[in-house]
């Protein structure tokens, strides 16, 4: 079982009771000490990502993990918009529009990592017939909705952050767990 089964494992089971035949709770420690080794939102991303189910609906209606995470997400698209100066924030004005493209470009981003999958063939990029899916050409994936030229520039980059710190979070929990 690889990281990521283990720590949904961890996280969806009912007894988190350390015991000789129970050992649920590693994942969880390993997910808390790769945490505090690196960035910190990683293990709120894994918890997220695999652990609450229906992340679409879930983004709408919210749940506290994905409120959190959206808050934390946010902050850092705005730190990593101001370190590199994606827009001139000189006037008010000018901060008040930098903060509502940064608040779009993490709420996007974050949805589109969650549940970018192509609605037409559910992600798998064939229709049922075995054919390669007109809207998405086979690649699985959805477009970035409501995002163009720059924004979506960003939106991207910003999606493939988040894969590389679920990657590197789950890297390192791999690693302490072994
Ligand atoms: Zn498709």
């Amino acid at each position: 079982m690889g990281f990521a089964d283990r720590f949904l494992h961890a996280v969806n089971s009912t007894n988190l009771q350390d015991d000789a035949h129970h050992h649920d709770t590693d994942p969880l420690c390993a997910a808390a000490l790769a945490d505090t080794a690196g960035a910190g939102i990683g293990s709120l991303l894994s918890r997220v990502k695999y652990a609450d189910g229906t992340q679409h609906k879930l983004f709408e209606s919210g749940s506290a993990n994905l409120a959190q995470l959206l808050r934390i997400w946010t902050a850092r698209v705005i730190e990593k918009g101001r370190e590199r100066k994606w827009l001139k924030e000189n006037t008010a004005w000018d901060s008040d529009s930098a903060q509502k493209l940064y608040r779009r470009i993490a709420e996007r981003s974050l949805a589109h990592w969650l549940d970018g999958k192509c609605p037409a063939c559910s992600g798998s990029g064939n229709t049922a017939d075995r054919r390669i899916c007109a809207p998405c050409k086979g690649t699985g994936k959805a477009e970035i909705a409501g995002a163009g030229g720059f924004e979506l520039e960003k939106v991207k980059d910003m999606v493939s952050e988040l894969e590389g710190l679920l990657q590197s979070h789950n890297a390192r929990a791999g690693g302490i767990l072994r």
